[in-house]
């Protein structure tokens, strides 16, 4: 049987409902349910691909190449879960589809309308879900705040759905602010009350309230809570700010009691979980005994969430190398200005990371020279790579003017070029070179000591490419090509001969590290960064 789990958010967004889904994903895991984990964006994007960091965070992509929601990564990090394309639905995609249907005449002379035809859409998405997971829980975020006008289709679709299971197969789970103010000096209940009255009247009554709030929730506001918001005492849960990591919140949660009342909600007979080496690598992340610096040169340092898979993995490999990775944000447009002593000076460890456009290209150059002269250990992800190699060729192989085309397309030596097929394209949406794709490792290389594989599979996201042109002479000058696609067509690793640590890849490993599972380039490159002074 499915089981179905659904969690909405009030008063405010940033609540971390994301991460809340995420850590309910873990605990049922330990479990030892089957645990799903997906995420429905209200947005009209048919998927976040196209849209600016600055508006959405990272993109994250899945093993299918889709390019989804950055939530997607919470759930894989936190599970065991490996999702697929059909965990993001957007309304964009839904209505892509209900249009579609409508001009192939699927809807047989109806009126098309948003009940049924749009909840419909979302339903069956649900089930199809169902089917894929079988008996299992299928956790699913519902994404914008209750009272968004473009959020009503789903929270519509998930009531009927929820009839349509029946009791004890569904809840319905609602993250909410209790601010305090501080002129009362006390916690405030009523924004969480209103968005539960805005819920209800939309049919929908949560079965559990995850509170966020800075201060812990005494005996008599959570009374004050369940009574007012119809919630038994038990399904009061406070989710109070975490003082180290991210990873605390499964913790708090289990301590809350919030996965022993969902299971007795849903009927699910589980032992308690064993979460020791949960804790453990929580323990290692708050107690460490190393310490290094890494700077991470983009140019959306200014937003958490821009970077946030790398962040993620730089934090599960600090944690596997008993070492706390002081992250220092570089804005790559400052290092064009001052150049890189003052910003890069004292690192231990550059991280270039993917990116698109012009703007701050420069300056991630000046990043790669000063690592590959300083002999700093550095780490370039997609265009981090071909950032090193345009840095390579200009000023090691003497190639006056070399660039990638994306940013010059006039250059003497295009060393990026566009990928061959890449060139009919001209839609932007899910075009790139996406998802898993195996690449071929070369014995006797730094990755291939990293992997110690010959083979393996990783994440992409990209249209540019190492032009094979440029391959003999930049291999003459040291440049190592240590992986390629099997066709050897495509490089995707490239390392320097003779440098502690300088390895640059096409692909993105960030989006594989897990907590007890970092990912091999990130463990030795903060490995490598601890043995820089
Ligand atoms: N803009 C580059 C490309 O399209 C790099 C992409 C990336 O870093 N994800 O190839």
């Amino acid at each position: 049987m499915t089981k179905y789990i659904f969690v909405t958010g009030g008063v405010v967004s940033s609540l971390g409902k994301g991460l809340a889904a995420a850590s309910l994903g873990t605990l049922l895991e330990h479990r030892g349910q089957k645990v799903i984990l997906q995420k429905f964006d209200p947005y009209l994007n048919v998927d976040p691909g196209t849209m600016s960091p600055f508006q959405h965070g990272e993109v994250y992509v899945l093993d299918d190449g889709a390019e989804t929601d950055l939530d997607l990564g919470h759930y894989e990090r936190f599970t065991s879960t490996n999702l697929s394309r059909m965990n993001n639905l957007t309304s964009g995609q839904v209505y892509l589809n209900v249009l579609t249907k409508e001009r192939e005449g699927k809807y047989l002379g109806n009126t098309v309308q948003v009940i049924p035809h749009v909840t419909n859409e979302i339903k069956e998405r649900i089930r199809n879900v169902a089917e894929q997971i079988g008996d299992g829980i299928i956790i699913t975020e519902i994404g914008g705040t209750v009272g968004d006008i473009e959020g009503l289709p789903f929270l519509e679709a998930i009531r009927q759905f929820a009839l349509e299971v029946g009791p004890g197969n569904v809840l319905f789970i609602h993250t909410s602010l209790v601010p305090y103010i501080k002129a009362a000096g006390e916690l405030k209940t009523k924004p969480t009350q209103q968005s539960i009255a805005k819920l209800r009247e939309i049919g929908i009554s949560p079965h559990i309230i995850l509170c966020r709030t800075e201060y812990p929730l005494e005996p008599d506001l959570r009374h004050k809570l369940s009574m007012h918001c119809n919630v038994p005492i038990e399904g009061v849960i406070e989710v109070r700010d975490v003082k180290h990591t991210i990873y605390e919140v499964p913790l708090k949660l289990h301590e809350e009691r919030l996965d022993d009342y969902v299971c007795k909600l849903l009927h699910i007979d589980a032992p308690q979980p064993d979460l020791a080496r949960w804790r453990n690598f929580v323990q290692r992340i708050i107690s460490p005994t190393h310490h290094v610096r890494i700077g991470v040169v983009g140019k959306y340092i200014e937003l958490q969430d821009a970077y946030k898979s790398i962040y993620e993995a730089l934090t599960h490999a600090g944690a596997a190398n008993d070492c706390k990775v002081e992250i220092v944000k570089v804005d790559s447009e400052s290092i064009e200005k001052a150049g890189p002593e003052l910003y890069l000076g004292g690192l231990q460890g550059i991280l270039v990371p993917g990116g698109f456009g012009e703007r701050g290209i420069e300056g991630k150059v000046i990043a790669a020279r000063y690592a590959r002269e300083q002999k700093i250990p550095y780490f370039g992800i997609c265009l981090g790579m071909q950032i090193a190699v345009i840095e390579f060729a200009r000023d090691v192989c003497g190639l006056k003017g070399a660039n990638s085309t994306e940013f010059d397309t006039t250059s003497p030596h295009p060393v990026i070029s566009l990928m061959d097929e890449q060139h009919q394209i001209v839609e932007k949406g899910g075009t790139m070179r996406l998802g898993t794709w195996v690449t071929d490792i070369q014995p006797d290389t730094k990755a291939y000591d990293l992997y110690h594989s010959a083979t393996i599979t990783e994440r992409h996201r990209h249209r540019y490419e190492f032009n094979p042109d440029y391959k003999q002479q930049l291999e003459d000058k040291g440049l190592t090509l240590s992986g390629s696609s099997p066709d050897g067509k495509l490089a995707e690793i490239v390392e320097i001969k003779g440098h502690p640590f300088f390895i640059a890849c096409q692909f993105h490993p960030e989006f594989l590290s897990k907590p007890n599972h970092p990912h091999p380039i990130f463990f030795g490159f903060v490995k490598a960064a601890m043995n820089t002074h």
